[in-house]
């Protein structure tokens, strides 16, 4: 028995190990993606009324063996051992590179480019800086650029948050609550907080015609959001019943794989030129 228990022991011992391999190996290859430019910016439309007005910018990792790799795969490490923070600034640089892009032409300079920011990457003691360096750098009209903030990470520093906000706002910079709804932030914090536009999760979308709650979460916050003269986007809106439900309830801004997926650049400039000619 006892040699049964040791060779349990080793086994798990062996697990462990090659967990531990995995994760340095992985956080090798991301730093090598970052010299090696493997990353790239996908785009999911954000629509009112068939109109593309806006895009979100989410990242992706040509991986040289493996293919395309989704965020879910490298994110959360990333945000463990701090490599969000040059990978965030990665994402900063390259949507504000292609804001300057778009201006001239015709189908995309009128386009908002939403950009995730993280907790750590927004916690830098120099992240105004950062940004409004980025700004300057492309020369690029500040308000074309909105940060999408989650709800915890604003509320975890409240008044380093506000400050930061205002900061960039008097830039010009946008700010968005992403996955509003999934936090735990009052009302009273959500009044003190200058931000923009809030952004209801999809968890709440995903059931609005199902779950009695969900569907009150949701006119609750569309309703609050129109007192407080917030602007409000659903995300991960799939089907004309959630679409019809959000208009009928007063939210007119979407995002979901309804109107499209996250896609390349190449799409995304093919659909915009071509929803010009019909
Ligand atoms: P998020 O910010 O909540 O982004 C929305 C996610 O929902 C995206 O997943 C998007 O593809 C997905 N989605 C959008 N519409 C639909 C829909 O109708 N149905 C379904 N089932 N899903 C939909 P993605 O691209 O895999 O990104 C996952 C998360 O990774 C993001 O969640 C965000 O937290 C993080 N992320 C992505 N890009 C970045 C980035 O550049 N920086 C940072 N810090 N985080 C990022
Ligand atoms: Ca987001
Ligand atoms: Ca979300
Ligand atoms: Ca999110």
């Amino acid at each position: 028995a006892k040699t049964a228990g040791r060779n349990t022991l080793r086994f798990y011992d062996q697990q462990m190990q090659a967990v531990i391999a995995a994760r340095v190996l992985l956080e090798q290859e991301l730093r090598l993606a970052l010299i090696d430019n493997q990353f790239r910016l996908y785009y999911q439309p954000q629509v009112i009324d068939r109109l593309i007005i806006g895009v979100e910018a989410l990242i992706r990792w040509q991986h040289p063996q493996h293919g395309l790799r989704q965020p879910l795969d490298f994110i959360p490490l990333a945000e463990e051992n701090g490599l969000i923070v040059p990978i965030g600034q990665w994402v900063l640089d390259s949507a504000c590179a292609q804001i300057k892009a778009w201006e001239s032409h015709p189908q995309m300079e009128h386009l908002q480019l939403a950009v995730n920011v993280s907790l750590r990457q927004f916690r830098q003691a120099d992240f105004v800086e950062r940004v409004s360096c980025i700004i300057q750098h492309y020369a690029i009209r500040p308000h074309r650029l909105k940060l999408e903030i989650t709800e915890s990470q604003l509320m975890e520093n409240i008044d380093d948050a506000i400050e930061k906000i205002r900061a960039l706002r008097e830039l010009g910079v946008r700010f968005s609550m992403d996955d509003f709804g999934t936090g735990y932030s009052s009302l009273a914090n959500l009044k003190k907080l200058p931000i923009d536009q809030l952004k209801i999760d999809r968890s709440f979308v995903k059931d609005i015609l199902r779950n009695d709650d969900d569907r009150i979460i949701v006119q609750t916050i569309i309703a609050m959001a129109n007192k407080m003269h917030l602007e409000v986007i659903a995300e991960g809106v799939e089907t004309e019943h959630q679409r019809d439900f959000l208009i009928l309830n007063g939210c007119n801004l979407h995002q979901g794989y309804l109107y499209g997926k996250p896609m390349s650049l190449a799409t995304l400039e093919q659909l915009l030129t071509e929803s010009i000619d019909d």
